[in-house]
């Protein structure tokens, strides 16, 4: 059986980091995990070939020497899965479809006749079975969710990870809050399941093997969902890491309860986390009481980002906007907050009613929900009837961006961080590849680009009164510009 596995091009977002990537010699952001996790689930003796069209282009021979093609899609891809479907057809070749684009639309699609609904784990061996008999059934809807312990080692072998600014592995899926507008809790439910520490670190080593030597994003919903447990894994990677002098940092995403634990702070920067993405999402009480975000009410929110500065975590914040009780002023308090804040990455989106979630049934019960979700809440559009007026929100949230982004105010973030962040670690290694980043960025923001004096302070300062956290104080500086390229494209 010959199966050829592909990966939609995903378009430009802020997590799309497509303004960089040349600059740092990469062609995409990160590895299709659910793909090369699905491959691992296949026969060995099968040939496999797996086409990132974030990294090189389909071509129509690769389709024809196939028996099926295998496509793993988000929400964002959902035009460019409509694509693909009618090429394979138009080539003659069976598509068959999986993750959360498909989960979350199941009756979407008619284009595209077999499709893997839910988690995949339990139900591939079946759909393996059916493939070699010949009796491929339009739909393998997966009951229940699967233990993690089951899941194989991704398919690295598949791919070549130069391509990619970080890898990815996965070690929990779950979150136990409730937030209205996330669909997490709809696909991947309310109770956390993880991974083993041993089976985390094989994938780790599979990583290293591949000769992977930087960061890695540890993709779970909520990695502290279950704090014993993350307290378990990281004591395992402290060891491990001492054991092997492994070169390899990392990155997740987490609720802000964390900076109410220094004990698994300290775990998660003595095991090698350097960054954290937090759900900050307002500083308005109402706003979070109406998203039940209730985890984030009742908290100083610069207090927390700082905490966690503080004990050696960067922190990237997601912010959003559009809520109903969201008062006039929010988009100079969002400002403001961010500013004082210091979390230089912030995401912020446009409040968007994704499928399935209690948002989307709230907004349908109240006759307000116009359109499906692009999945993409950093575009300036809004799917629903908001209250503070579509016009007002959508202007209010083109000018929040720039002025997030504009050189100044971003380089001033830097400088808080800076200020706030506590260096900890050991430091990545500067590789060849950081070196000619940093020239690339030279040129561009300090002689092309709007904005180089703020530039050349920024450099000089960073030298003369932070050396130490000069690499760190860089890779801001040159990330900063694909979010000022994608705010100023808004
Ligand atoms: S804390 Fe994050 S992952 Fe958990 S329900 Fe809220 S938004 Fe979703």
């Amino acid at each position: 059986m010959k199966v050829l596995l592909v990966y939609p091009p995903t378009p430009e977002t802020f997590w799309s980091f497509r303004h960089v990537l040349r600059l740092v010699s990469k062609k995409a952001a990160f590895p299709p995990l659910g793909l090369l996790t699905v491959a691992a689930m296949l026969p060995d003796d099968w040939d496999l070939r797996l086409v990132d069209m974030n990294v090189e282009p389909l071509r129509d021979d690769a389709i024809l020497e196939c028996d099926w093609v295998f496509v793993s899609a988000m929400l964002i891809h959902k035009d460019a899965v409509v694509e693909l479907a009618q090429r394979c057809r138009a080539l003659g070749k069976p598509v068959m479809a999986g993750g959360p684009l498909f989960t979350a639309n199941p009756d979407l699609f008619p284009e595209i006749p077999h499709r893997v609904l839910g988690e995949a784990e339990d139900v591939m061996p079946q759909v393996v079975e059916d493939l070699r008999r010949g009796t491929v059934q339009p739909v393998y809807q997966a009951e229940g969710r699967p233990a993690l312990a089951g899941v194989p080692i991704p398919r690295w072998d598949l791919i070549n990870v130069r391509n990619y600014a970080t890898m990815a592995v996965q070690f929990s899926r779950g979150c136990p809050y409730d937030c209205e507008f996330c669909d997490i809790v709809v696909m991947n439910g309310r109770v956390p399941r993880t991974k083993s520490p041993g089976q985390l670190i094989a994938e780790l080593e599979a990583v290293l093997a591949r000769g992977w030597r930087d960061m890695v994003f540890i993709v779970d919903d909520n990695f502290i969902g279950d704090r014993p447990r993350t307290k378990i894994l990281l004591r395992a990677m402290i060891e491990w890491r001492e054991r092997t002098r492994s070169p390899l940092g990392f990155l997740t995403e987490a609720s802000v309860n964390l900076a109410d634990d220094p004990e698994l702070c300290e775990l998660m920067v003595k095991a090698g986390f350097r960054k954290v993405f937090v759900g900050i999402e307002t500083p308005s009480v109402e706003s979070l009481t109406e998203c039940h975000k209730l985890l984030n009410r009742g908290r100083d929110l610069v207090q927390a980002v700082q905490t966690l500065q503080r004990a050696g975590l960067e922190v990237m914040g997601g912010f959003i906007v559009g809520f109903d009780n969201d008062p006039q002023d929010i988009f100079r308090r969002q400002f403001e907050f961010i500013q004082r804040s210091g979390v230089v990455t912030a995401m912020v989106g446009l409040l968007t009613a994704l499928p399935q979630t209690r948002l989307y049934q709230r907004l349908m019960r109240e006759g307000r929900l116009e359109t499906e979700s692009t999945g993409n809440n950093t575009q300036a559009s809004l799917n629903f009837r908001p209250r503070l007026g579509r016009e007002f929100l959508q202007a209010g949230y083109r000018d929040l961006m720039r002025r997030l982004y504009e050189p100044r105010a971003y380089y001033r973030r830097i400088r808080t961080f800076l200020k706030h962040h506590q260096s900890a670690g050991r430091s990545l290694r500067v590789s060849s590849g950081d070196v000619r980043a940093f020239l690339r960025s030279l040129w561009l923001l300090g002689f092309r680009c709007r904005g180089r004096l703020a530039y050349w302070r920024m450099v000089v300062s960073t030298l003369l009164l932070r050396p130490r956290q000069f690499r760190q104080a860089l890779e801001l500086m040159i990330m900063g510009y694909h979010f000022r390229c994608v705010a100023e494209s808004l």
